[in-house]
């Protein structure tokens, strides 16, 4: 199917009065038009400023693109002005984020903040964009939505105001969809129904999304694809079946055993994998894993690895990979 995003080579910094923070290290990936892709990693490993970087949402300065290309339906977002970006964001990207109440308006309704980009982007009327409005949110699953439009954001509870975050996101018909964390602040019950309504969207909408989560369990549901990420990079990558039943990097195995999974009924404990990051002002020269993985080289601690193809949708930048290397057989209580 057709590429509508290509990242390639992404490194972003953040200068600060420390010093440059690396956050995103040389990250490549594509979104094929109308797929769902998640990128996974434990926080601070950079998902969230690749993604804010291809929404062009993060202040330059103190972040700033140091190389690499982000080819969006054929335009290269690295290179746009702010007014062009502002157009592109309005009319053919959406982002939710984490906790809807810091960027929905408390002040207007949930009708006119539905509307606005409709009006501002689309060229529609405001009776036409208030209609459209009462569409998104019951496409989005809110109950009345005639009398809901004309509500403001407190009188919704926080699931409802994800709701209304994915309404605005949607409203414009956006190709591509960013999901930050959308279900992190919410609780168990309402994250399942997040969860449902993205899955639903997924076939509802022709928007690509890319979702956003430290959390494993949650992907095999929406996403097709899987980009694992560590220490500001891409660390391996693969169709959902061969992350989860076939995963090649170490850092994955710990991964898949630190988060509970929702089609896991075996009470197994979950087991963190220990110690910290890498420190992002000074990245380590080998691998970034190697101060956390159990099986550790020589080489891993001088040369970071390349990413090694296991099939034409599967790669992995892990020195087992090396025809020469160990075999090392993944934890049995790994995947399926
Ligand atoms: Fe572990 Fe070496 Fe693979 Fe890094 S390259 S994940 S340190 S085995
Ligand atoms: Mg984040």
């Amino acid at each position: 199917s057709e590429k509508l995003l290509e990242v390639k080579n992404l490194k972003v910094s953040f200068q600060t009065y420390a010093g440059e923070v690396q956050a995103v290290r040389g990250v490549t990936f594509d979104v094929y038009k109308g797929e769902a892709l998640a990128i996974v990693g434990e926080s601070g490993c950079g998902k969230s400023v690749t993604a804010q970087t291809i929404m062009r949402l993060i202040p330059s300065p103190p972040s700033f693109i140091k190389d690499g290309s982000i080819l969006f339906d054929g335009t290269e977002i690295t290179r746009l002005t702010d007014k062009q970006m502002e157009e592109i964001r309005g009319s053919e990207m959406g982002m939710i984020f984490q906790d809807p109440m810091t960027s929905l308006n408390p002040t207007m309704t949930v009708g006119k903040q539905i509307a606005e980009g409709l009006v501002k982007h689309q060229g529609l009327s405001k009776e036409a964009a208030k209609e459209r409005a009462i569409e998104m949110l019951r496409l989005v699953g809110i109950p009345s939505p005639e009398s809901r439009v004309n509500q403001y954001p407190h009188q919704f509870s926080g699931g409802m105001r994800q709701r209304v975050m994915i309404a605005i996101a949607l409203a414009c018909n956006p190709k591509l969809l960013i999901a930050d964390e959308p279900t992190t602040a919410l609780d168990v019950t309402i994250q399942a129904q997040i969860n449902d309504l993205m899955k639903e969207l997924k076939e509802k909408t022709n928007a690509a999304i890319i979702l956003i989560t430290h959390d494993l369990g949650v992907v095999a549901d929406v996403a097709q694809r899987v980009v694992v990420m560590y220490a500001g990079k891409v660390v391996e990558q693969g169709t959902v079946d061969e992350v989860y039943y076939d995963p090649k990097h170490p850092y994955t195995w710990g991964l898949l055993r630190s988060v509970p999974r929702l089609d896991d009924d075996s009470k197994e404990e979950l087991v963190p994998i220990p110690g910290t990051p890498p420190d992002l002002f000074a990245p380590p020269k080998g691998c970034a894993f190697a101060a956390r993985c159990p099986y550790a080289m020589t080489v891993c601690l001088e040369e970071d690895p390349e990413h090694t193809q296991i099939s034409s949708t599967h790669s992995a930048a892990c020195w087992l990979q090396h025809p020469s290397a160990p075999k090392v057989e993944r934890p049995v209580e790994v995947g399926g």
